[in-house]
């Protein structure tokens, strides 16, 4: 299991820069967790994947402001979640987001900072809905936000803890597991591969056992944790193609 682990890791930090790079801001972190966190220092890696004390250890500074205003975005007027502002070194985050879109939000920022450094001025809305926003470097600040706060090694890890399984499959008793109810029922609702993933994002049991589901674990929402298990290929596109 420990070899299998650690030989997706080797090859997803490979294949991706910015896996690589949002692991070697989680190493920041925790190297410099003494003198980051002064009211109580993480006594595990995960307790310090916080993005706005990365954003601070980056200098920055993170605000939260309520007169963020509106913006267009591919053709719709929406609420800006964001700012940053690399100039003044300041990143102000809308008050009007759940703590987990708040969370999002803050890893994108980051990611903008350690992805983009020249960028200066810049807007955003928080991620919503299933679809990947159509600008590059915004699809960049929301996967190095995913890597970030959700580090592959923990999902790895937390999803082999709770499905006893390297790869997520569709079949009758992965169905039991998850007490979807008959065989021709299930099929009809897991359908796609975000289907399934969604379904092991928010499960909080499977073969009678019960746990907190991955996505709250990670302090993410649905679609982001779904996405994230699609990332690391433990949910892959035939995941849903339903074997027997
Ligand atoms: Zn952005």
């Amino acid at each position: 299991m420990v070899d299998n682990i650690e030989k997706r890791l080797a090859t997803l930090r490979s294949a991706s820069t910015i896996e690589a790079r949002a692991h070697e801001v989680h190493l920041e972190l925790w190297n410099n967790r003494y003198d980051l966190f002064v009211d109580k220092v993480p006594s595990h890696p995960l307790e310090s994947v916080e993005p706005a004390v990365a954003l601070s250890m980056k200098g920055f500074r993170v605000v939260t402001d309520p007169c963020l205003g509106e913006m267009w975005n591919e053709g719709r007027r929406v609420r800006v979640a964001g700012v940053v502002d690399q100039d003044a070194r300041l990143v102000k985050i809308s008050p009007n987001l759940d703590g987990q879109e708040r969370r999002f939000t803050t890893g994108h920022e980051l990611g903008h900072v350690v992805e983009h450094p020249g960028m200066t001025l810049h807007r955003d809305r928080a991620l919503s809905g299933h679809m990947p926003r159509k600008d590059n470097m915004e699809r960049e600040a929301d996967l190095f936000s995913s890597c970030f706060l959700m580090p592959a090694r923990h999902v790895l890890n937390e999803f082999y803890a709770r499905f006893g399984m390297h790869v997520f499959r569709m079949n009758e008793d992965t169905a039991f597991g998850f007490l979807l109810g008959n065989y021709q029922g299930c099929r009809k609702k897991i359908k796609l591969q975000r289907d399934a993933s969604i379904l092991s994002a928010t499960a909080s049991h499977f073969m009678g056992r019960h746990f907190l589901p991955l996505n709250q674990f990670f302090g993410v929402s649905p679609v982001a944790m779904a996405i994230r298990l699609e990332e690391v290929g433990l949910v892959e596109p035939d995941s849903a193609k339903w074997v027997r």
